[in-house]
């Protein structure tokens, strides 16, 4: 088998693997993107609305992809796609596969920017028959933005959220009817706009407090069954159904590794810097956190970008050293120097907080690069909440949202201000909520 040696090995390139790209071929690293899909940008290559890039929002899905990817190749990224990320060979070698066949490739630092994968509906037990019809959003949307295929004629959107709308967007484009969007949530959890445009201009249903119970059909899809909050049940005639939004890491590589997972996430355990808990890789997008904005993606590409540039330079860890590699051209410290690299105290999200990203924290290492704001997700809607943060009783900081209701499926936003204050030698950090 083939065996490389390069100076950055980064794998997915959605938004946030092309921006970490970006940025370290810039300073002359040698650095290559893998992307198992033929094409480069990620999820938003097969989401045709607008609503992506920096604010204002206004660049749809594939004039994003196509932006990020065109900057990564002029900064010099070597960006290969067909070809897939399939194990580890030691701590930062990956073996992989694609059009030239096996090859092992051996890097002085990996970016994991493997993204997220919706849950199917097998995952979610919805029992019933198995018909043809059912599909994710990113099924949908590579069936019709893609491949331009034939979808059906009546789709129910089970899920309400921003992603839901996308989906019921997709239908409407493939000439299809939108019956329903149902959501087990009381309230519609996506922006207000996007809930009135459907309820208003499309004049689509949104069902609140409902259950899928079961898909009925046999060969094709004829309709699904659901449940109120009452107890009434219903069945809505449909030929296609569409589950969103139920999003986990794709974290099998990090899992492979054997890299720390964070239970509540279940992506890589990062730190401020991104920095996974083996030294010389980093994890960084949808793979910590399924899912936020590609804008977030792409912002934590950039910001993991200058902690592997401080790898690469030997300004942590072991300098950066390919392992069994030889000369490497840096002025490394040797495999001993692994041992600086930061284990971080657990910072965990108290509930009715869901998760919290990054979830460790690493205070005497508290630089410029270490100071992205922690991303937080809430079980329930919480009405100008104040945060709190501590750690063995030790209040570190708290934070008042005088003008902000947290909603789930959306984020809240934590300053890192107070990362210096963590006792490395002492318990997990706790962010509560009163
Ligand atoms: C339906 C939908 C609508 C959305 N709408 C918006 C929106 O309007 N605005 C917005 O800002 N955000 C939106 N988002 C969120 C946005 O798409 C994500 O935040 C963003 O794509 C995350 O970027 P990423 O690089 O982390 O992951 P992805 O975009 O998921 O990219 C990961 C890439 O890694 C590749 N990969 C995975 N494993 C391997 C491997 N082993 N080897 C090689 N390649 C691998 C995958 O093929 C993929 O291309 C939407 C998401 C969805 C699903």
């Amino acid at each position: 088998m083939m065996r490389r040696q390069i100076d950055v090995l980064v794998v997915g390139a959605g938004p946030a693997g092309l921006a970490a790209a970006s940025l370290l071929a810039a300073t002359g690293a040698r650095v290559e993107v893998l992307e198992r899909e033929q094409r480069a940008g990620g999820v938003p290559r097969h989401c045709a609305h607008r609503g992506f890039g920096d604010r204002p929002r206004t660049l749809t899905g594939p004039a994003y992809a196509r932006l990020l990817a065109d900057a990564a190749r002029w900064a010099g990224a070597d960006v290969r796609t067909g070809v897939t990320a399939l194990d580890w060979a030691g701590p930062r070698t990956l073996t992989t596969v694609g059009p030239q066949g096996a090859e092992t490739l051996a890097a002085r630092a990996v970016v994991l920017a493997t993204g997220a994968r919706e849950r199917p509906r097998a995952a979610r037990l919805v029992p019933g028959t198995r018909p043809a019809g059912v599909y994710t959003t990113g099924e949908l949307q590579q069936a019709v933005h893609l491949y331009g295929q034939h979808i059906g004629t009546r789709a129910v959107i089970v899920g309400a959220e921003d992603v839901s709308h996308a989906a019921a967007d997709t239908v409407r484009a493939a000439g299809a009817a939108v019956v329903a969007l149902v959501t087990e949530l009381p309230r519609a959890p996506a922006h207000l706009a996007r809930t009135l445009d459907a309820r208003l201009r499309h004049r689509t249903p949104l069902l609140t407090g409902t259950t899928v119970t079961e898909l009925l059909g046999h060969g094709r899809l004829s309709g699904v069954r659901v449940r109120h909050r009452d107890g009434r049940t219903a069945t809505l005639p449909c030929d296609t159904v569409v589950f969103t939004g139920d999003f986990v890491p794709d974290h099998e590589l990090a899992r492979r590794g054997g890299l720390t997972l964070d239970p509540a996430t279940r992506g890589p355990a990062v730190d401020g810097a991104l920095r996974t808990s083996r030294p010389g890789v980093f994890a960084v997008g949808s793979v910590l956190h399924a899912v936020e904005s590609a804008a977030t993606a792409a912002r934590e590409g950039a910001h993991a970008a200058t902690a592997v540039r401080d790898w690469l330079a030997g300004t942590t860890g072991t300098a950066g050293t390919t392992e069994n590699s030889g000369n490497t051209g840096n002025t490394g410290r040797g495999a001993e120097g692994d041992a600086d690299w930061p284990s971080g105290v657990p910072l965990i999200a108290a509930p009715p907080l869901l998760r919290v990203t990054p979830n460790r924290v690493t205070p005497n290492r508290v630089t410029p690069a270490d100071r992205l704001p922690y991303i937080l997700r809430t079980a329930i809607p919480l009405t100008r909440p104040v945060l709190y943060v501590t750690q063995d009783g030790r209040p570190l900081h708290r934070e008042r949202f005088l003008l902000t209701t947290a909603l789930p499926h959306r984020p809240l936003t934590l300053t890192a201000r107070w990362a210096h204050r963590v006792d490395p030698g002492g318990g997990p950090v706790r962010v509560t909520v009163a």
